[in-house]
């Protein structure tokens, strides 16, 4: 459906869950959250609900995510009912994949289109230090495990920061060198715990990598329906590619809203303009869901004010990145 300036809104973002089994230092305070009550917390079939709406309203593309979606049970379960939905046409899933290789049988079987995977650097020990405690052998095991699918498509994500952000920058890309991994690099967002954190700009990354491994040539998106730009790179296998909402602002081309662990449908990554779709359920009124999800789609806001120094402190694991 079009919002009220005309772009295309197609593709969901649902968070299963706000609950991580990392504490990623630019996403978590060290205690953790405040968690969502369980009974808060969107049930599957409330979800499954949901998405026929928004799928009758034309939303083709759903990407789950969370807080750790892996760690809810039956992750790989809703997956199967969604890729069921007529007029879904991918099902995708954000991780940080530390789940992944116990899980990938599952997701595989359910039909997961693209999997995509939050990995900052190829470091163990700068790894540790920013998820406080992760271990990059698990993710590694995760990345090899999806391979063995030649069918899912595999990004990696990477946000870059810190002093060491060249060489994590060289060594993550290097991963598209190799094997069929697309890998993105997102320019940090001023939401969440270190809300004034540097911003490693596309620009900079770019000519990093080009001093590394030659030219950059423009290239075409593999499946995905964001706001990356891909290049290529010679040699490569997978592609790079960028997602800078900070330095090049592609609100104009938003496709996307978000529906949090408790059930609302956010407009936009950082306005909180937000409508309660639980309540609607809840109070007996699913029969209203459709109009209520097309007038608040509608209302989408035309863009972010990042550039305005205006914060978020709400972390990504609690609106699901
Ligand atoms: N736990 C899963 C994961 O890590 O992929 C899914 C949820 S996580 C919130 C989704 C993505 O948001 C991760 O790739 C993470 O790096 C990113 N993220 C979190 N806070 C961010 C911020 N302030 N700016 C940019 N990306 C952020
Ligand atoms: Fe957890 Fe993902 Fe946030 Fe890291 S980025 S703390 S893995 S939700």
């Amino acid at each position: 459906m079009k919002d009220q300036y005309g772009r295309k809104i197609d593709y969901l973002r649902i968070s299963i869950t706000d609950r991580c089994n990392l504490r990623c230092t630019y996403c978590m305070p060290e205690e953790g959250i405040v968690c969502i009550g369980h009974d808060q917390i969107l049930r599957y079939e409330e979800i499954i609900t949901i998405c026929r709406a928004m799928a009758q309203k034309g939303f083709k593309h759903l990407k789950i995510t969370g807080g750790e979606p892996l760690v809810r049970r039956g992750a790989a379960g809703l997956i199967r009912q969604l890729k069921a939905i007529s007029g879904i046409e991918t099902v995708t899933l954000t991780t940080n994949g530390i789940l992944l290789e116990a899980m990938i049988q599952d997701l595989a079987d359910a039909g997961i289109d693209g999997i995509n995977v939050s990995l900052d650097t190829l470091d163990a020990k700068i790894y540790a230090r920013i998820t406080r405690g992760g271990n990059l052998n698990q993710v590694l095991a995760g990345l090899k495990a999806v391979l063995r699918y030649p069918q899912i498509t595999l990004k990696v994500n990477c946000v870059l920061s810190g002093e060491d952000w060249e060489e994590n920058a060289i060594s993550v890309a290097e991963l598209a060198k190799d094997l069929p991994i697309h890998v993105r690099f997102i320019e940090h967002m001023p939401i969440g715990p270190e809300p004034n954190k540097e911003v490693t700009r596309q620009d900079l990354v770019k000519e990093v990598l080009e001093r590394a491994y030659g030219t950059a040539v423009l290239s075409e998106r593999p499946m995905g329906y964001g706001p990356s730009v891909y290049y290529r790179f010679e040699g490569f296998s997978g592609k790079i590619g960028f997602i800078s909402a900070v330095s090049h602002k592609f609100c104009s081309e938003c496709n996307r809203v978000r529906l949090t662990a408790d059930g609302r449908l956010r407009l936009c990554l950082q306005s909180k303009e937000s409508v309660d779709l639980k309540a609607v359920l809840r109070g007996n009124h699913p029969e209203r869901l459709g109009k209520i999800i097309e007038q608040a789609v509608y209302r989408k806001p035309r863009e972010h004010h990042f550039e305005e120094q205006s914060i978020e402190t709400t972390g990504m694991s609690q609106i699901g990145g």
